[in-house]
């Protein structure tokens, strides 16, 4: 069993985190310019950063997982990696052969009982496990579920090449169209009563985070609006994977003003254990209060 899967409560809905991955990072890997020193010097004064999302050596903990949402009639599957067995440029990513399954299996969530598959946008470690290879073909990994894609990020990719140059749209996308099991929606869909979208463009066209409320609490996947907690301590800070950072820093701008009510929930797609918090305001900037 997977000694690092999470499970937090929203009212009488549940939302469990399968990781496939954690990885300390170089943060100029996302963030050009801004190095292992001024993540130090930000943590200083953003004190609540360390020991969980930035060692001692100013990496960022990072995490690939999987969260399923669970309502009781939907089990909804949010973002689902990197996946085994695709060709990829990145090494680390690349034929990889991990447990995923299994640990999704141990969790509860056999893939068959997933009713629904959203991906918060189509990058490579998003939509991964969308499909597996079976006998040289990828097929649907989840057989019995509507995989949820926003229109305008689907049209987007179908025509655009993969930030790395990987065939993601064709191995992990276009077979669950041709599947017939693709459902294009808008940003702001309703996926059932207490789960909706809530769009966060910038670092793609049609990026959303996923909101999650019922009986009053509210919880909220970020996606990759905000890669690591260092953007909550400085929003300035876009990816250098966002396509139109200016947009990414207005979303991350907008949505925490939203979220940092005092008790919304906010899950990072890329946040190390403990990988949620309660946003605050804590002056111009924000902070993630951790629950240990
Ligand atoms: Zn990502």
């Amino acid at each position: 069993m997977n000694t690092d899967i999470l499970t937090w409560s929203v009212g009488g809905i549940t939302i469990t985190s399968v990781p496939e991955s954690s990885t300390p990072t170089s943060p100029k890997f996302m963030f050009k310019g801004f190095d292992r020193t001024a993540v130090l010097e930000l943590a200083e004064k953003a004190t609540w950063l360390q020991p969980h999302f930035v060692d001692e050596n100013g990496y960022l903990l990072q995490k690939i997982h999987c969260c399923i949402i669970d309502t009781g009639d939907y089990r909804i599957a949010v973002d689902t990696c990197v996946g085994n067995d695709k060709q990829r440029g990145n090494p680390l990513w690349h034929e990889s052969q991990g447990p995923f399954l299994e640990d999704l299996v141990d969790a509860g969530y056999a893939p068959d009982t997933i009713t629904h598959v959203v991906c918060t946008h189509l990058h490579v470690d998003h939509v991964g496990w969308n499909t597996r290879l079976v006998d040289g073909e990828w097929i649907p990994t989840f057989p019995n579920a509507q995989y949820v894609f926003v229109k305008e990020e689907f049209d987007h990719w179908s025509v655009t090449e993969d930030l790395f140059g990987d065939p993601v749209f064709e191995d992990s996308v276009a077979p669950i169209t041709d599947a017939g099991l693709a459902d294009l929606v808008s940003q702001d869909f309703e996926l059932c009563p207490g789960v909706s979208f809530q769009s966060t463009p910038g670092h793609t066209p049609g990026h959303v985070s996923v909101v999650i409320q019922d009986q009053g609490k509210r919880a909220i996947i970020t996606g990759d609006m905000t890669h690591s907690p260092i953007q909550i301590a400085n929003p300035e800070l876009s990816s250098s994977f966002d396509t139109d950072p200016d947009l990414a820093r207005q979303s991350r701008y907008d949505a925490f003003l939203d979220w940092a009510d005092g008790e919304t929930l906010v899950i990072g797609t890329h946040f190390g254990s403990p990988t949620a918090g309660i946003l605050k305001r804590d002056g111009d900037s924000y902070s993630l209060e951790v629950n240990e």
